[in-house]
């Protein structure tokens, strides 16, 4: 088992599932054996834990959350199909969102040139009402394909990580709803949804934290203490 989970920590490298792992060994997960993690930032992305150990697949390849038909008249994805939940929610998509609104000449504090995801976070935390509606939209697609991984898997906490959770308390709610609604109800009860304990750590820095903890023991403590 031991040597498994080390097997593992080595082979998840430098993605996404780096994080979720560093969540269960130090911080929002550590006391969840099953969990996910959603990361948005230039995809969206998850890192799956099952029994305290990443959900690797047959080759490593899992948690292309961003990846599922969100919107079947959707724009084109990078992958070639149409209307994934990335086309949508990524901080790139939000941003381009932003901003061709903004050419519309909807009424808003940011401007074209200022639209990055920390400002629109910001701006939709002072009150503006089109950084909160697109913050919200994207909440709302975000929660459709969440309710199918939390249907799928049944996890005992859901983290979120990202830039986009500056504006959790815009952003959570809009999950929340779509969870309400389309997650059995003994799977949603009961289930927290938080956002990440290393929200602005990347998935380098996670990996680099674990890797840190297995090297100097703490890592290895960890994983002895009777569960
Ligand atoms: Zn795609």
């Amino acid at each position: 088992m031991l040597q498994q989970r080390f097997k593992v920590t080595c082979f998840v490298g430098h993605d996404i599932q780096s994080l979720a792992l560093a969540e269960h060994y130090f911080g929002a997960t550590h006391d969840y054996p099953d969990s996910i993690l959603v990361r948005v930032h230039r995809g969206t992305g998850a890192g799956i834990l099952v029994n305290g150990q990443i959900f690797l697949g047959s080759n490593g390849n899992v948690g292309e959350i961003g990846h599922i038909q969100i919107d079947p008249l959707g724009e084109r994805c990078h992958c070639g199909n149409f209307g994934c939940l990335e086309t949508v929610v990524s901080n790139g998509a939000i941003e381009q969102r932003v901003a061709h609104l903004l050419s519309q000449g909807y009424s808003s504090k940011l401007t074209r040139e200022e639209c990055t995801i920390t400002a629109i976070c910001k701006t939709a935390n002072r009150g503006d009402t089109l950084a909160q509606d697109v913050l919200e939209h994207a909440g709302k697609y975000l929660g459709k394909a969440l309710a199918i991984a939390i249907n799928l898997f049944n996890p005992q906490k859901v983290v979120i990580a990202g830039e986009i959770t500056d504006a959790e308390k815009i952003l959570l709610p809009a999950i929340q709803r779509c969870v309400n609604t389309q997650v059995l109800k003994e799977f949603r009860q009961h289930l927290p949804i938080e956002v990440s304990t290393f929200n602005h750590l990347s998935p380098i820095g996670a990996f680099a934290l674990v890797k840190r903890a297995m090297l100097n023991g703490v890592l290895l403590q960890h994983l002895l203490e009777p569960s």
